[in-house]
């Protein structure tokens, strides 16, 4: 873990248990934490982002320049539902309105600074936003049927500094905001033209989310959380909490507030079975070994046999394959509704791994489906554009000073 790994991370467990730290301690936890916030969600020239806030937010905001609450549910129509960006073709509101709207606030997007669609048409956005930071976001489509998930990151960088990961290899720059979240997938979306929000069952080619982008999205919970409820607004997106899926490496404290307060998928990063080995390749674990974690998705609220929990585990040749992990894997989870998805490692330009044969693959694949879990081996995905699986990294760098 990298030095940067406490601020945010404790900042946010601070959210979630004060009770646990000192007045003082707490207050230097989130001091450092501000380090990392986004920057405001405010144009140089005064502008303010509707996209990002809550119905609650928004409401004020018009309050603010005398508007009605009823303004609320039409513009939210608008910008969510149809997807549109210009106050010029709302057309239910009167058009001095749209003006006044226009001076005040602005609806924005991330710009694509540059996409690019692999041989298997997974598409890599590198998404520009307004203080110049990038992150990057992945469509992958599903190969059988007109619809795929959008994987959105939550940081610029990472603290966790997981060894088989690119993105960790960059550290933590900043936490994305509400605005830069949902953004993505909007962005997503004008990118395949799908406005306005398919309705119900109509099918959609962006379906699902996957929160394992760059970053833990744990350590950003809130700008995530507020995030992940305007996506499930059911006025706008409309995207159910089945059809989103969280990944964390395993922030304990801050898995039960998910499943509390979200209630969406939860994916978690095992790939290792042992804490020894575990501290090692994902550095978390020192802080949260692998019992209170499993412990943890033992009291997940929304894992139910319908809704698995995902264990995701990159193999790695000769580190964490071999068939009496296979085996442990088995007795640790035994009895929590989930599947195991076996990642063969995707390499990265300095990565210290090897990916496993494929008949390792199969053989730990087989003593984990014979235990009765479903154990699909993920194909890499956008390997040509460096989209898979732990590949992400962008050229974005701290200049903040980190406080002592
Ligand atoms: S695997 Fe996820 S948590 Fe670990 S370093 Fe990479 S982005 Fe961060």
């Amino acid at each position: 873990m990298t030095d940067l790994a406490s601020p945010p991370a404790v900042a946010t467990e601070a959210g979630a248990g004060t009770d646990r730290l000192t007045p003082s301690e707490r207050d230097r936890i989130l001091a450092k934490a501000a380090l990392f916030s986004p920057p405001p969600a405010v144009l140089a020239d005064g502008r303010r982002e509707l996209v990002g806030l809550s119905r609650e937010e928004m409401t004020q905001a018009l309050a603010e320049i005398g508007e009605k609450p009823f303004r609320t549910k039409q513009l939210w129509h608008w910008i969510y539902h149809q997807g549109v960006t210009d106050f010029a073709r709302m057309s239910s509101i009167a058009k001095p309105l749209q003006a006044k709207l226009a001076e005040r606030f602005v609806v924005g997007r991330p710009v694509a600074a540059t996409v690019q669609t692999s041989s298997d048409e997974t598409r890599k956005f590198l998404f520009r936003f307004r203080d110049g930071q990038e992150a990057e976001t992945v469509y992958i489509p599903d190969r059988r049927e007109d619809r795929g998930a959008v994987c959105i990151s939550s940081q610029v960088g990472c603290t966790l500094s997981c060894r088989f990961c690119h993105t960790g290899t960059q550290g933590l720059v900043r936490n994305l905001g509400t605005a830069e979240i949902v953004g993505q997938f909007m962005a997503a979306r004008d990118s395949y033209g799908e406005w306005p929000s398919p309705r119900g069952e109509t099918p959609r080619l962006l379906s699902t989310i996957v929160l394992m982008g760059m970053g833990e999205p744990l350590y950003n919970y809130d700008n995530v959380a507020r995030a992940m409820r305007i996506v499930m607004d059911g006025e706008g997106i409309g995207l159910s909490r089945r059809r989103i899926t969280l990944s964390t490496s395993g922030v304990v404290p801050m898995m039960d507030r998910c499943g509390e307060e979200l209630g969406v998928n939860l994916a978690v990063s095992l790939h290792a079975v042992r804490d020894e080995l575990r501290d090692e390749i994902v550095p978390l674990n020192r802080k949260y070994p692998i019992a209170e974690l499993i412990a943890a998705c033992r009291r997940y609220p929304a894992a139910s046999n319908a809704r698995r929990i995902t264990f995701e585990y990159v193999m790695l040749r000769g580190v964490n394959d071999s068939e009496a992990e296979a085996r442990e894997l088995v007795r640790l989870i035994a009895g929590i509704p989930a599947k195991v998805n076996l990642i063969p490692f995707n390499p990265w330009p300095g990565s210290a791994y090897l990916p496993s044969t494929r008949e390792q693959l199969d053989r730990f694949a087989q003593i984990v489906m014979d235990a009765g879990f479903a154990s699909p081996i993920r194909m890499p995905r956008g390997r040509d554009i460096l989209a898979a699986c732990g590949q992400l990294r962008t050229e974005s760098r701290r200049t903040r000073p980190v406080a002592a």
